[in-house]
């Protein structure tokens, strides 16, 4: 299972459809690009899934038949229906992986999983954003040198407003002089989650080799083990030995 997780891409799929400056970088949808991405890694089992599907395209089999969960959102977050989040929640805590990207991190989803605010300073301005590996041994930094950089990104700034990090994977700079905690895992019951934050929709972010394969690497890392999943309960249970 870990070698080839069955993924599903989640994306509002709202701005592409709207704004030229968008769609010359995704006609066919962030979604689409995502997915070309994680196929051209070596994944077979992409589906996609948008908020504008009955469900937002997330129902009981989809989520079963999901290992590693994907989610793109940004102007939407209020639409997404709380019953789908609780779901997609029941779904990590039960291991289910879930990849959180760029302005994700105010969807009800991450927020629900992390119990924050999670909000954060960010700017505009198209500014060059340098990721510098912080974790060179972790497997979702596997193939990346010291650092990469993208041309120009949406600065998101500290403080960013998450519980403490398992892990800092990526920790970026910004032109305009900011860091942030741009890649950083948590675990919420048997699930593992990622979050990180270059793909601003007016960019190229997700066509870039190096940002495609901290996807794919991010994937397979909260992929479930052999385990594989299991729910939560609260049981009665007897005692291992006769208490006396
Ligand atoms: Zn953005």
């Amino acid at each position: 299972m870990t070698d080839l997780p069955r993924v599903t891409v989640w994306n509002e799929y709202h701005e592409e459809r709207r704004l030229p400056e968008v769609a010359r970088h995704y006609p066919e949808g962030i979604h689409a690009v995502l997915r070309a991405g994680l196929l051209a890694h070596g994944m077979v089992q992409v589906r996609t899934a948008t908020l504008e599907e009955p469900g937002h395209g997330l129902g009981e089999a989809v989520l079963e038949a999901t290992d590693v969960l994907v989610w793109w959102g940004h102007r939407r977050h209020a639409d997404v229906d709380d019953a789908v989040v609780a779901r997609v929640q029941a779904a990590v805590l039960s291991g289910m992986g879930l990849v959180v990207l760029h302005s994700a991190h105010m969807s009800k989803i991450f927020r629900a999983l992390m119990g924050t605010s999670c909000t954060l300073n960010w700017r505009h301005d198209g500014e060059r954003e340098r990721l510098w590996v912080v974790a060179p041994a972790h497997p979702i930094a596997a193939g990346i040198d010291r650092y990469f950089e993208l041309e120009q990104e949406e600065m998101y700034g500290e403080p960013f407003g998450i519980p403490t990090p398992d892990e800092i994977v990526f920790m970026s700079w910004f032109q305009g002089g900011e860091v942030f905690r741009s890649g950083s895992t948590f675990s919420r019951g048997r699930g593992r989650i990622f979050y990180f934050q270059p793909g601003h929709e007016t960019f190229p972010t997700y066509h870039h080799p190096l940002v495609q394969l901290v996807i794919a690497n991010a994937v397979r890392w909260a992929a479930p083990g052999d385990a594989g999943r299991k729910g939560w309960k609260n049981a009665q249970v007897p005692p291992i030995e006769p208490i006396s």
